[in-house]
């Protein structure tokens, strides 16, 4: 199919580009963008009049679990991308930790079999991610992962991370830690503050990150190895990563949406919607991640999309910990950094920074690049209802919420794959 998209105020952040004007996706791929392309308008199949609509790349969500394979009464690579597609995610990174976890070739070859082609994975650091062994490096990238890690949990030890540091690299594999002291944030079900000692419930620290921040970036530059520090939520993680990036370490960072909308106040109703790892934090890690985005210290916004079923979350202390994302990230997004951030700074966090720190096509509306293309309404305006979510899982802390922007239509590989118009 070819697609004509006519006046749409098109955003592209690897090329600054802002204009009004058309964009042709012709077999899988931006074919042309113009002031005008009503000469090429008889090859389009479909002409979409997007006058007051904004044209940009498709996001990439570089953290997503699947779920897929062995928790896909949770979610499923289908039901993933269906969610991904509603939110205008064109490209995501799949991390491994699904049962059994993807510590094998195999695995990853079986799960890029059944995928369209923007959906890429992460293998594990550590074999099954119990922190004793490492995995199969060049076989695993063989197989087609891009990445590594052990994300749930923090690599075993800091003597294993550091070797998954020196070999990685060199086989193009970034790595992506989840920073957390196993010690301190033990037993912890929220964050540990005001909230949590109103409620009676065991409490994790902000230092149960940083700490694991700390580990993670001292290991990193000991050797000046790239790492990527995920889902950053308290202002220590940030400022230890500003410190590392000055120095001019390769260093990338995440954070996500719900760290940048709501609090720890918002479990003071006891839903286990709201409780993920890192946990909401406060007012004052909200604000510094705000700031984070701003001067570039966080590079991108991803989700950590997390589906669990409505029985699991039901018992607010004994549900597992996660809430889903991707169908909400771009109009969360939008609503926590209105006034903050521009569009296009907002664009670039969540399609050109991570597909650049990937190293995967995407993120652009070059010539030649994969039509992978959200089509929204920055003025609109939904009200989140977890019943009319496209994929399985109705986790979201966003439910209740009427978040601002709306998404109209997504391309991937130049298929229409969401349409609301
Ligand atoms: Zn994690």
């Amino acid at each position: 199919m070819t697609f004509l998209l006519k006046r749409a105020r098109i955003l592209d952040p690897s090329q600054k580009l802002d204009m009004v004007g058309d964009i042709l996706l012709k077999d899988g791929k931006i074919a042309e963008i113009g002031e005008d392309l009503f000469h090429r308008m008889a090859e389009a199949h479909e002409v979409l009049d997007c006058a007051g609509l904004t044209a940009a790349p498709g996001l990439v969500d570089m953290h997503v679990h699947l779920r897929d394979p062995g928790l896909t009464y949770k979610e499923d690579l289908f039901s993933a991308c269906r969610a991904a597609a509603a939110g205008g995610v064109t490209s995501l990174l799949a991390m491994p930790n699904t049962r059994p976890p993807m510590d094998e070739p195999d695995m990853v070859r079986e799960l890029l079999e059944r995928a369209d082609a923007n959906v890429y994975t992460c293998a594990c650091v550590t074999k099954g991610m119990k922190g004793e062994s490492l995995t199969d490096f060049a076989a695993l990238k063989a197989a087609g992962a891009i990445a590594l890690s052990d994300d749930g949990v923090p690599v075993g030890s800091a003597r294993l991370l550091l070797e998954a540091l020196e070999k990685a690299p060199g086989l193009g594999l970034t790595i992506c830690v989840h920073c957390e002291d196993l010690d301190l944030a033990k037993g912890g079900l929220m964050h540990k503050g005001a909230v949590s000692e109103k409620l009676g419930v065991p409490g994790i620290p902000r230092a149960a990150e940083d700490c694991g921040t700390a580990r993670e970036l001292a290991a990193a530059a000991s050797i000046g190895a790239p790492i990527h520090i995920c889902h950053v939520s308290t202002r220590g993680s940030a400022e230890l990563i500003r410190d590392y990036k000055r120095r001019g370490l390769p260093v990338t960072a995440e954070t996500c949406p719900h760290y940048l909308l709501l609090t720890h106040e918002a479990l003071g109703g006891r839903d286990a919607d709201f409780r993920m790892n890192p946990p909401l934090r406060t007012e004052d890690d909200r604000r510094a991640l705000i700031e984070a985005l701003k001067d570039g210290v966080v590079d991108a916004v991803s989700t950590d999309h997390a589906p669990h079923s409505p029985k699991e979350k039901a018992d607010f202390l004994a549900a597992p910990n996660g809430s889903i994302g991707m169908e909400t990230s771009l109009c969360a997004a939008l609503t926590a950094l209105e006034g903050e951030l521009t569009l296009m700074e907002i664009l670039e966090k969540m399609s050109t920074a991570p597909a650049r720190i990937l190293g995967i096509p995407g993120g652009t509306l070059a010539a030649g690049a994969p039509a992978d293309v959200v089509l929204f309404d920055p003025q609109g305006h939904w009200t989140v209802d977890p019943e009319k979510l496209h994929g399985k899982s109705r986790n979201t802390p966003f439910k209740g919420m009427t978040l601002r922007g709306r998404v109209l239509a997504t391309f991937c590989r130049g298929r229409k794959v969401f349409d609301d118009r």
